[in-house]
């Protein structure tokens, strides 16, 4: 099958592969343990862990110090927001949130919920983006964290992370941002936008799986209680032996894609633009997102009169994201896009196309001639269908 996922997981570039090979086995000499102080091969991982962190703070124009590496996404949104809430339950117990963000933030506020915190979950608006006015609205005097992703995983939607962040910042509220599948795609300055605290991940920018971090800012301070206790690694902030090939192969990604960003982008968006061209041949098809606030990286569409397994089921030469319960042990619709008002049917039938490093313009056309087909011969199956 022809890969269309990328919003789920990235390939490693052959760059990073070859990185991060050098620190696991015993001929490099390069696979100590970062925290063993008293020789050189503890030295020299420190010092690759080291220069990482740089990479990557300097790719968001933070500090070193501000960076701290967990075990990806997940993780650092549970740090983040767990974290946050527990050490400044005092100040106050209300967080402000969207419907449509990831799992791992949700879950998370879910968990305080059941731990006494107050959530206000805020419903973005049809296209997607959440009203600022919605956001004011929500604040409490005892609102001490708004954490907003700034794309989501699911359309492609960019939120306006610098304006939210001014709002949290006159009224003194911590502001984090899910930035998993915004990385690479659009760039953030943390000296411009007032960010707290920022996610992200590897494996969603050619990276390896297993590994992420969370920028945590410095000036002013912001503390968070530690979930993971043990040896006091990452400033106390998360223990356990640091994955040293895994920290230089998100360090290796980092650096790839700060040289390659404009030239990527303009080719992937060119390529979005020829896809989404020739998909409106057929009819009764849906964009399920704001094209003028939207990453070039994700199309996500649905198709009228149409059910979305047997969708799934005809277009399995190319590997999709869908919004149909046959890739999930529920059967409910997306909850991004049932959040949007979005008929349950569509939602079935929504197909998310992701579109990376490696994407073809040959691919796009192999992709169009299956779905078209697959599209007409469903149709005629189908007795909703009289055009
Ligand atoms: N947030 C968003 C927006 C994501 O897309 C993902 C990955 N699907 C995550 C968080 C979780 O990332 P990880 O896989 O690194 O835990």
């Amino acid at each position: 099958p022809i890969y269309f996922d990328y919003a789920a997981t990235t390939p490693l570039d052959p760059k990073v592969l070859k990185k991060m090979l050098e620190y696991l086995d015993f001929n490099h000499k390069k696979f100590g343990n970062p925290a063993s102080r008293s020789h050189k091969f503890g030295w020299i991982a420190e010092e690759a862990v080291d220069l990482a962190r740089q990479e990557i703070a300097s790719f968001f124009n933070a500090d070193y110090r501000e960076i701290i590496f967990t075990s990806g996404a997940t993780e650092s949104n549970n740090l983040a927001i767990k974290g946050c809430a527990n050490f400044y339950k005092k100040k106050g117990i209300h967080i402000i949130t969207c419907k449509t963000e990831h799992k791992s933030v949700l879950d998370s506020c879910r968990y305080l919920e059941e731990n006494n915190f107050h959530i206000t979950y805020l419903t973005p608006q049809k296209n997607g983006i959440i009203s600022l006015e919605a956001i004011k609205k929500a604040i409490r005097p005892s609102t001490i964290l708004i954490s907003i992703m700034h794309v989501n995983n699911e359309i492609g939607v960019i939120q306006d992370i610098q304006k939210i962040s001014e709002i949290c910042k006159k009224n003194h509220i911590f502001f984090h941002v899910d930035a998993t599948q915004s990385i690479g795609k659009i760039h953030i300055d943390i000296q411009k936008i007032h960010v707290d605290l920022l996610s992200f991940s590897a494996h969603k920018i050619y990276g390896p799986k297993g590994i992420g971090g969370l920028y945590v800012r410095r000036k002013p301070r912001i503390r968070l209680k530690t979930l993971i206790h043990g040896g006091g690694h990452e400033r106390g902030l998360r223990s356990g032996t640091l994955p040293v090939h895994q920290i230089v192969g998100m360090g290796k990604a980092f650096q790839i894609i700060k040289n390659i960003f404009n030239e990527e982008n303009k080719k992937i968006t060119q390529l979005k633009n020829y896809f989404w061209k020739k998909l409106q041949n057929i009819k009764e098809i849906y964009l399920n997102s704001d094209p003028n606030y939207c990453i070039p990286h994700i199309l996500n569409v649905s198709f009228n009169f149409i059910e979305g397994e047997s969708l799934i089921m005809a277009i399995k030469d190319l590997a999709v994201s869908s919004g149909s319960a046959c890739t999930s042990s529920s059967l409910e619709p997306s909850y991004v896009l049932s959040s949007l008002g979005i008929r349950d049917d569509l939602a079935h039938s929504s197909i998310r196309f992701s579109i990376g490093r490696f994407t073809t313009k040959e691919e796009i056309d192999y992709a169009y001639n299956i779905i078209q087909k697959a599209v007409i011969k469903l149709r005629n199956l189908s007795p909703l269908w009289e055009m």
